[in-house]
């Protein structure tokens, strides 16, 4: 299907189209239908062939088409009040800071006139900086492993409010030694497998720890796009 068939909230077509996207790639119109369905899924998929709107677009349409239906709600501090964390709806696990800079920056124009709010940290910057910034309000979270294990750990990031959890260029993550961290972050929180949430995962490459990985992480009627 096109953009304009796909089902998208009004709002997030929009911002498609400002973006000049005419015509979905393949793993956009393979996965759209999949994702909007809230399918877990796993896709081999290189950079280039446009995954990150494959899954910025559909999850970002039904979030918003709940919050404007009222079955959704943002979380924002309230002055006043006491401890407050980020607490995002969509998590991204990715493994470099210049992909999470990438990501964030589709997130925003994806998310241009709709409630949510997306933010992004990754390691090597300062911790005191990011969390000012999380601290306002962050629905859609961009992360590298390290960093979010320890924002999480700090009670800086709640992840109990996910309802979608991507891990994008998992071979990579993997290939850098995140193993542990990205195994934690989503086995502690209840990421994988859960009922309430969907679980993405993105990977250039299918070898053997990334199929294993996926059966853990995935529920059992998880589709596959190669
Ligand atoms: P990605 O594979 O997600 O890194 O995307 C690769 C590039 O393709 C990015 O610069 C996107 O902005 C662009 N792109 C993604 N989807 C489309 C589309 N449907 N039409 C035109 N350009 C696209």
């Amino acid at each position: 299907a096109s953009f304009d068939e796909a089902g998208l909230d009004s709002v997030v077509l929009e911002n498609v189209k400002r973006m000049e996207y005419t015509e979905p790639t393949p793993i956009q119109r393979n996965a759209l239908p999949i994702l909007l369905k809230n399918y877990d899924m796993m896709a081999c998929a290189q950079t280039g062939s446009g995954k990150t709107a494959a899954f910025l677009v559909p999850t970002i349409s039904k979030l918003v088409s709940k919050i404007f239906k009222g079955q959704l709600a943002t979380v924002r501090p309230q002055t006043g009040r006491g401890p407050w964390k980020a607490s995002p709806l969509v998590l991204i696990i990715l493994p470099t800071r210049e992909l999470a800079i990438q990501i964030f920056e589709e997130a925003r124009r994806f998310t241009y006139k709709t409630p949510l709010r997306p933010g992004v940290i990754y390691g090597g910057a300062e911790l005191r900086v990011q969390r000012e910034y999380l601290l306002r309000g962050c629905d859609i979270l961009i992360a590298t492993p390290g960093r979010l294990k320890d924002m999480v750990e700090r009670n800086i990031v709640s992840l109990a409010r996910v309802r979608v959890a991507i891990l994008d260029e998992a071979d990579r993550m993997l290939d850098m030694g995140f193993e542990p961290q990205i195994r934690q972050i989503m086995m502690s929180s209840d990421l994988a497998r859960d009922e309430g949430r969907q679980t993405l995962m993105f990977s250039a490459t299918f070898p053997k720890d990334i199929q294993t990985l996926a059966r853990e992480f995935l529920k059992e009627d998880f589709c596959r796009l190669r």
